[in-house]
């Protein structure tokens, strides 16, 4: 049998708030490894301990497997002289300054919190706050640095236990999802009018599909700040912003649930539609179909009109109400 050496890795690039460090303890239990992982403030340090060509493998991983959205780079790797526990294990964050910052940004939800959003039977059925490794809030939540729950402000949120045990659960994929949240432990949707308070998610939820059906206007608080929502069908109320904002001509966008029910309304091209689809969710301004529902008042005058896809859990729900 080889000898068993232990290396240590420093990584840096894009690896905070995207499961990189749970991804770490899976490819280590692959090539039975024994060592820890842990955030550095900016970076994250792997001590592995195994055989040589074990090592190797894992080495090659830490970039070439590692999880859709980020972006790693391994800066260093040394020998060590430390002998580790048996087992791997993820390490509580150390702080160090200067910190070597990159600060997660928000994600668009993933297409796996998408569909358990739609599921009947899910715990997190129509749950707006649903997230996972992959997708949530960073940016917005993050207090101070490193990115663990605790310098997040869903640090009062006390985790029931459904969710500790898939935070704690190496094989989840909210593993260490440090916004984690559900209807039982997680935020709730409030809805204000005339300062009557609707606490109920649910019940919120349907308030304001009623209120945009009624052609009122909601400040909807999502990810990072609000929108001005109003029905983009009804020309009302379109106008009836407009004069409130005030805004009497300056194009508005219009928000989707997906993109087939976009291209109802615009003549996607193919490059449009990857650009809708990029990880920022930008807003693409795209020829407008001549027999759309969506009101003349929303672009006045124009051929083209702002389009975009709904890319939090909460404004799918709202745009999915029919
Ligand atoms: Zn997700
Ligand atoms: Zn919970």
């Amino acid at each position: 049998m080889p000898e068993m050496e232990t290396r240590l890795w420093q990584i840096n690039g894009h690896i905070q708030g995207v499961g990189y460090r749970p991804f770490v303890y899976r490819m280590a239990n692959r090539y039975q490894l024994s060592g820890w992982v842990r955030n550095k403030t900016g970076t994250v340090n792997i001590l592995a301990r195994g055989e040589p060509e074990m090592l190797d493998s894992f080495s090659g991983t830490l970039v070439n497997e590692a999880p859709a959205i980020a972006r790693p780079v391994i800066a260093d790797i040394e020998k060590s002289a430390e002998i580790p526990k048996s087992g791997f294990a993820i390490l509580s964050s150390q702080e160090s300054h200067p910190a070597r910052i990159h600060i997660p940004p928000d994600y668009f939800m993933c297409s796996d919190c998408q569909q358990e959003l739609m599921q009947p039977d899910n715990r997190r059925y129509r749950y707006p706050f649903i997230n996972c490794t992959q997708c949530g809030p960073r940016y917005t939540l993050i207090k101070r640095l490193p990115y663990d729950r605790l310098n997040t402000t869903m640090q009062p949120f006390r985790l029931c236990k459904a969710c500790r045990k898939e935070y704690q659960n190496p094989l989840d994929r909210r593993f260490h999802a440090e916004p984690i949240a559900c209807p039982e432990c997680g935020p709730r949707l409030v809805f204000l009018q005339n300062n009557v308070a609707i606490k109920d998610t649910e019940q919120a939820l349907q308030a304001t599909i009623a209120a945009l059906r009624n052609g009122l206007c909601v400040a909807v608080k999502g990810i990072g700040g609000y929108h001005l929502f109003v029905d983009a069908e009804n020309d009302a109320a379109i106008e009836a912003l407009r004069k409130r904002k005030p805004r009497p001509h300056k194009p508005l966008a219009v928000m989707f649930s997906d993109i087939e029910n976009l291209r109802r309304t615009v003549k996607l091209s193919e490059a449009e539609a990857a650009l809708l689809c990029s990880p920022a969710r930008p807003i693409v301004l795209s020829q407008k179909q001549a027999d759309t529902n969506v009101s003349k008042y929303v672009a006045p005058g124009l051929s083209e009109v702002g389009v975009m896809l709904a890319y939090s859990p909460l404004h799918f729900c709202i745009t999915t109400a029919r």
